[in-house]
């Protein structure tokens, strides 16, 4: 392929045909752009007489949500195919197998996971998935375990840190989640029936504080690979099977990020109950199940990453007596005031969740944001004294 631009439907069939052993000569294909993304094109390509698809991925090298004002590194999608590729070789059941790709045009091919339903939807949808919390939790233990300086020698892991550098995307995290919904910001979006909730957010200092120790475990901390991006629109599921897409916010970081992004993401879905049920106990015990649902994605991710590091740690300071326990304890803190910043950035910054902003009743709507807001800043507030997953369930139901 020649220098980058965006692809056409006709060029994304040509670049099938290409892919060595996929469609038959001669076959007849079609393409339709599906993505439903800011960032990124994405064309499924489908064999009209078998019905044989895949996926091609594109970056885009700025955000569609402002046009091309923002610009965003093509290279993010390098990033983001070799971290699928790295999370594939850990965890070939939970992730798209990548095909093929093109650096220089920005694309991946990759499985088609059409059969599968964005886990967002479905929650919205109320489903419940019972393998979900083993599925994740394997995902994350793994990922993050084989990816650390536990499981790497220190030089491999700095090396594979190098490829990993993903500046434009870290900013905006950095940007969105951690600064812009503690002050007056463009980029903050939120009704104004709760201004209220935005004021005190600007305005307390206690709070203030936690989120800046939060956004310097963000700039600074290399502890494994995360997937950076680990909300339920980048998740594929079905009842039997669990696929994580789209890591192209991919860098070195701290564990408790993506662990905080998957229960952030369940408890925003359990504040949003609130506008989807109106029974009482019908919705008092689905919310039970998110809640249980969010506990047991940790429980789940701890028992596998305590039975890794048994198993497979090569750091030769790995079984110094109560090392395991006091780093597990650091990731439980990080996980809750992870997942208390992205519930609050849902709900004021720039960028929200469908499970709560469809809500139809502007009064249940409005609640919804204020319980996650409630839940988000008690997460952050208590993250540096919590010493057991119990207290993120009592923070919960206090709140709820
Ligand atoms: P973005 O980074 O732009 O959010 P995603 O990777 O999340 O892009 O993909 C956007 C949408 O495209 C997904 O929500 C899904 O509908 C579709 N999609 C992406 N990857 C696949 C895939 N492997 N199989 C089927 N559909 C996909
Ligand atoms: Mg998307
Ligand atoms: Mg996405
Ligand atoms: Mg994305």
């Amino acid at each position: 392929m020649s220098a980058y631009h965006p692809l056409s439907n006709e060029e994304a069939i040509i670049l099938a045909k290409t892919i060595p052993g996929f469609f038959p000569e001669g076959a007849e294909l079609d393409c339709r752009e599906i993505g439903d993304g800011n960032l990124n094109l994405v064309f499924q390509i489908t064999e009209s007489e078998t019905g044989k698809s895949i996926i091609i991925k594109q970056a885009l090298p700025y955000a569609k949500v402002v046009g091309e004002s923002w610009p965003l590194s093509l290279d993010r999608a390098r990033i983001e195919r070799e971290a699928l590729q790295v999370q594939h070789r850990l965890c070939p059941d939970l992730v798209p197998e990548v095909y093929s790709y093109d650096d220089e045009m920005a694309l991946t091919v990759m499985e088609d996971l059409s059969d599968y339903t964005i886990m967002r939807h479905a929650l919205i949808a109320g489903k419940v998935f019972p393998h979900f919390a083993d599925h994740i939790g394997t995902f994350i233990a793994r990922t993050l375990f084989f990816t650390s300086d536990l499981a790497m020698d220190p030089r491999a892991k700095k090396e594979q840190m190098g490829r990993f550098i993903n500046p434009d995307l870290c900013k905006i995290t950095e940007d969105l989640i951690f600064d812009d919904p503690y002050r007056l910001s463009d980029n903050n979006n939120y009704p104004a029936a709760i201004e209220d909730e935005a004021e005190a957010l600007r305005t307390d200092k206690a709070l203030h504080l936690e989120v800046a120790l939060l956004r310097e475990k963000f700039l600074t901390r290399t502890e494994a690979l995360l997937h950076g991006d680990l909300h339920t629109g980048s998740i594929f599921i079905t009842e039997e099977s669990t696929k994580v897409i789209d890591p192209e916010f991919a860098y070195y970081g701290p564990m408790g990020f993506d662990i905080g992004a998957v229960i952030a993401n369940l408890l925003l879905n359990l504040a949003a109950q609130i506008g989807w049920k109106q029974d009482e106990a019908d919705r008092r015990s689905h919310q039970s199940w998110l809640l249980q649902t969010s506990l047991d994605v940790w429980t789940r991710f701890e028992a596998e990453f305590r039975k890794l590091w048994d198993e497979h740690a090569v750091d030769p300071l790995a079984h110094t007596p109560r090392y395991q326990d006091v780093y597990i304890h650091k990731v439980l803190q990080d996980t809750a005031g992870f997942a208390g910043a992205k519930m609050i950035r849902r709900i004021v910054g720039l960028s929200h969740v469908a499970d709560i902003d469809t809500i139809p009743d502007d009064t249940n709507r409005e609640r919804a944001q204020r319980l996650a807001l409630t839940i988000g800043k008690a997460l952050i507030m208590n993250c540096r004294k919590i010493h057991s997953i119990a207290e993120i369930d009592d923070i919960v139901r206090t709140a709820a």
